[in-house]
């Protein structure tokens, strides 16, 4: 299904032009508008999922191979230094876009990004009951 309203439905079925890297039946890989780095992009499903939690498996492991293919060629050509793949959902992880989106974002020495945390202190305590809280 794709979702009328929806930008990065209109962008993946070629509605709305983009720079294209890669395309196939099932993605668009296109660059950022808005990129944290040179060649920054994104993996587009054609189809409408708002997030990791609606794609369906399949589609996740074809996305995480074309994730793989894709830095392999962009690093490569564009002599980068590191990679980054980026995927998030929901407002409060820094989804802006609700349809599904990878992130494929080349890293360059002294790019002056960060895509890091700040680590935070836990107990062996926290640690057991939020295993806990998760498998059980
Ligand atoms: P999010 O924050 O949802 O993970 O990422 C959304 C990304 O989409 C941002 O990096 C933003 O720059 C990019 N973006 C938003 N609108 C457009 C657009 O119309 N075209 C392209 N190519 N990128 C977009
Ligand atoms: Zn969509």
């Amino acid at each position: 299904m794709k979702k009328e309203d929806c930008i990065f439905c209109r962008i993946a079925g070629g509605e709305i032009p983009s720079k294209t890297l890669y395309e196939d039946e099932k993605f668009r890989v296109i660059l950022d508008l808005g990129p944290a780095t040179r060649g920054h992009a994104l993996i587009l499903p054609k189809e409408h999922y708002a997030d990791l939690y609606e794609l369906p498996e399949d589609t996740a492991a074809e996305a995480m191979r074309l994730a793989k293919k894709m830095a392999g060629i962009m690093a490569g050509k564009l002599h980068a230094d590191g990679f980054n793949l980026v995927q998030n959902n929901g407002e409060a992880a820094g989804q802006t876009v609700m349809h599904f989106h990878l992130h494929l974002i080349p890293r360059y020495k002294n790019d002056g990004q960060h895509i890091l945390w700040k680590p935070q202190t836990v107990s062996q305590e926290e640690l057991e009951e939020i295993q806990k809280q998760i498998t059980e």
